[in-house]
């Protein structure tokens, strides 16, 4: 396919894939595999890319910018709009690859969700606008403020959510007029590989290419001199490593990075109503979210029913294999992830915490599966508290006044997210703007919206996604005068 010129409708309409031919159309025979985390059974093989074929990647992308720049802004909304079609169509064979690679299961927040919500930030960013703007006309002066592309745009994701994260990184930058570079977790390729051959059946060639491979290819894109923009999800140690090896090119960088969030339940909550939005909160893709409850801070007076009552909801939540129907939670994604989390739960019930449910898993048991597990009884100190767990695991610490709450929830340096949960919404809204994170939600936690901007404060990361900020990341201002 030649790279259409700026006058050329692109006429293609999407096939409707198969779990089969998606995977056909991603998998290389003489590729490592990738291995099922329920299962341990391979999924598929890809290439890894090494860092001179990503080179390669970046000068086609690089030779592609131009036109796609160039084309009406009216038309790269309709081919993100057409592209979020794609992905409907694909939508089941979508989430069954998903949920191989992955672990999540197809129901509940999960597979299907995340599919879904592909879809609808592509439709969302093509509705977003991002007008130039006067700033000032005074008779003699007119300063008109504008937004340009900033031409390719490098983008690393993480194995959690590996194909939303993908179009929270890719649509805007496309909108935009930028051609971008992803590069995939190592763990979640297939997922990645898939997503873009199904926005690519819109795409003209080389606006959007996908570079498998590890953290050697990732470094390489971070430090190209061909690469104009960096957007990285994924943890803060990687991202310190980003911010270093970017400035040679002074390449511009938005950073969604590692969280610990804290969640503060004030006295005058219902234990029982809270509970279940309390439990996806935290166990929201089985734990491994960013912006995941990963502590929880509850009242004295309230303690006990909050602590019974989460532990209530967490039994009756069915765990196993995503592709199973009733499943909601599933697996780890790999193996040190579930270290973590054994380690850190061992690591709380030898400083004598209470395991209220949960916190044993099945050695001899098939898959990373570790329980939903509720810590009671805990120090703010302790590493199940102190540590990101990015798993089922959710440590409840006791506190008496809200000012040592707020000082518990701020005392860590990560700030991605935060919940203050109380009947009194005015009352939690105050608390809320004490806390040093991002987003802090009220009676609820870690819902995103594509118009509502997201993004960390401290070592959780800087810069802005979605809506009008988001579009505004990927671009460059530029002022006209005269
Ligand atoms: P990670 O940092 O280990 O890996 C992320 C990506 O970086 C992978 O694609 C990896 O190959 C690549 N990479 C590794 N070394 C690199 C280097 N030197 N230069 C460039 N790229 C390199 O993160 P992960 O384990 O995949 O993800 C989990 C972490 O991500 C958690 O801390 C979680 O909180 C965070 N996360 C944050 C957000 C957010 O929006 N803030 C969203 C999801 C996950």
């Amino acid at each position: 396919m030649t790279t259409p010129t700026v006058t050329e409708p692109v006429t293609t309409t999407p096939e409707t894939p198969t779990y089969e031919s998606l995977l056909a159309g991603v998998t290389d025979p003489d590729g490592r595999e990738v291995l099922d985390p329920a299962t341990g059974e391979v999924v598929g093989r890809v290439a890894f890319r090494s860092p001179e074929d990503l080179d390669a990647a970046v000068a086609r992308a690089r030779a592609a910018q131009p036109a796609w720049g160039a084309r009406a802004d009216a038309e790269r909304t309709d081919l993100l709009l057409r592209a979020a079609d794609a992905v409907e169509a694909a939508a089941e064979p979508l989430a069954e690859l998903l949920s191989r690679e992955q672990g999540k299961p197809l129901n509940g927040p999960n597979a299907r969700f995340e599919v879904g919500a592909c879809a609808a930030w592509l439709r969302a960013t093509a509705a977003t606008e991002l007008p130039g703007e006067t700033v000032l006309d005074d008779g003699e002066t007119h300063a008109e403020l504008r937004y340009r592309p900033v031409g390719v745009v490098g983008a690393i994701g993480p194995w959690n959510w590996p194909m939303m994260i993908t179009v929270w990184q890719v649509a805007p930058a496309l909108r935009m007029g930028n051609t971008v570079v992803v590069k995939p977790s190592e763990y979640t390729p297939l997922s990645v590989l898939a997503l873009v051959e199904v926005l690519n059946s819109v795409l003209p060639a080389d606006v959007l290419t996908a570079v498998p491979g590890g953290g050697d290819v990732g470094a390489r894109l971070s430090g190209h001199a061909g690469v104009d923009k960096l957007v990285f999800t994924g943890s803060t140690a990687t991202g310190q490593a980003i911010i270093r090896s970017s400035a040679d090119t002074v390449k511009r960088l938005t950073l969604e990075l590692g969280g610990n969030d804290a969640g503060i339940v004030l006295p005058d909550v219902d234990p029982r109503a809270i509970a279940e939005g309390l439990f996806w909160g935290a166990f929201i893709n089985t734990g491994q979210t960013c912006a995941a409850l990963k502590r929880l801070y509850v009242h004295t007076d309230v303690y006990d029913e909050v602590c019974a009552a989460l532990a209530d909801v967490a039994r009756a939540m069915p765990m196993g294999r995503g592709l199973d129907e009733q499943n909601v939670l599933g697996p780890l994604q790999n193996r040190a992830q579930y270290e973590i989390v054994a380690r850190l739960v061992d690591a709380a019930r030898d400083a004598g915490a209470k395991i209220l449910v949960g916190g044993d898993p099945d050695p001899d048991a098939p898959g990373y599966f570790y329980p939903a597990t509720i810590v009671a009884d805990v120090d703010d100190d302790n590493p199940l508290v102190a540590e990101e767990q990015f798993g089922p695991a959710l440590p409840i610490v006791r506190y008496d006044d809200v000012d040592s709450a707020v000082a518990m929830a701020n005392r860590l340096d990560v700030g991605l997210g935060a919940s203050v949960w109380g009947s009194d919404r005015e009352a939690a809204r105050a608390v809320a703007a004490r806390l040093e994170a991002g987003t802090v939600w009220i009676n609820s936690h870690g819902g995103v919206h594509p118009m509502i901007p997201f993004g960390g404060v401290k070592k959780s990361g800087y810069g802005l996604e979605f809506g009008v900020e988001g579009l505004k990341a990927v671009a460059v201002p530029q002022v006209i005068n005269g």
